[in-house]
């Protein structure tokens, strides 16, 4: 049984609970290890996105950014925050990030000197944006009105590409939620197959893992990835690590157990984990 997860969010970014809680949570749950992998949404453009007014109203319109300055600054506290909360504990405690890998030119480098900045232990990359205009420009994952259905299609299409591009960049330890897109009704479970396909494919020829999630699980009945990912995902023995990606205490180890069950039944072999 999988006793730590490294996909959990605080209130720093869009969590519910304090890092505090969280840890409290983790230790109760008698775990030997937790990561704590806020949000980091740098973009540039983020506050012309056609989405911008809807992200604006919403409380956690802090955790967009439109430069890597003020996000270097404020991942340098959290990270004192964090190592802070951690003293004194019976749990390991890493501290992380979950990033969105934009592809416009210098945003890799600017991610290359924040990571320089804040020598966080580890990243994980989990896109939850559509990214129009090359990479210029960034659209909300759901979004099915502002844009013809042609127009998303290639959006979703270039949106699997860019998780390629996060995974041959080789900054990140494991992929997160590979299928977020189904989150767009114009992306259904058997749908951009091909562009998932390669998706696997490029995990494999980089040797990076990618997770279970059971926060598919919890919000759309089903995990991430979908049964047939996963089963092409075990196939072609690519790690695997289990994650809650909890942002409230109720949510760290969610349906670990059901998720070991499932990994055993497709008879994975190969797991992630923090050397
Ligand atoms: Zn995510
Ligand atoms: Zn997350």
């Amino acid at each position: 049984m999988q006793k730590f997860s490294y996909h959990c969010h605080t209130d720093f970014s869009d969590g519910h609970n304090t890092i505090d809680e969280m840890l409290n949570r983790a230790e109760q749950l008698g775990w030997e290890e937790i990561g704590i992998s806020d949000h980091l949404i740098v973009h540039k453009n983020v506050k012309q996105s056609l989405s911008w007014p809807r992200w604006e109203k919403s409380p956690n319109n802090h955790v967009y950014y439109s430069d890597f300055k003020k996000a270097t600054d404020d991942f340098c506290r959290h990270k004192e925050d964090v190592l802070k909360a951690a003293k004194g504990r019976n749990i390991k405690v890493r501290t992380g990030a979950e990033v969105d890998y934009f592809v416009y030119d210098g945003w890799k480098e600017e991610f290359q000197e924040f990571c320089r900045q804040t020598e966080l232990d580890y990243y994980i990359s989990g896109n939850h944006f559509l990214q129009p205009d090359h990479g210029n420009n960034i659209l909300d994952m759901k979004e099915r009105e502002l844009l013809p259905g042609e127009e998303i299609k290639k959006l979703l299409s270039f949106h699997f590409d860019c998780i390629c591009q996060a995974i041959e960049s080789k900054m990140f330890c494991f992929i997160a939620h590979i299928d977020y897109a189904r989150k767009n009704p114009l992306c259904g479970n058997n749908d951009f197959a091909l562009e998932k396909k390669k998706v696997i494919a490029c995990l494999k020829h980089n040797k990076i893992a990618t997770e279970l999630s059971t926060k598919g699980l919890r919000k759309t009945g089903e995990y991430y990835p979908t049964e047939w990912m996963l089963s092409e995902i075990i196939s072609r023995d690519i790690p695997l690590v289990i994650s809650d990606d909890a942002h409230k205490i109720e949510e760290l180890g969610f349906d670990f157990t059901e998720a070991e069950q499932c990994l055993q039944a497709h008879g994975c072999q190969n797991r992630w984990y923090y050397k």
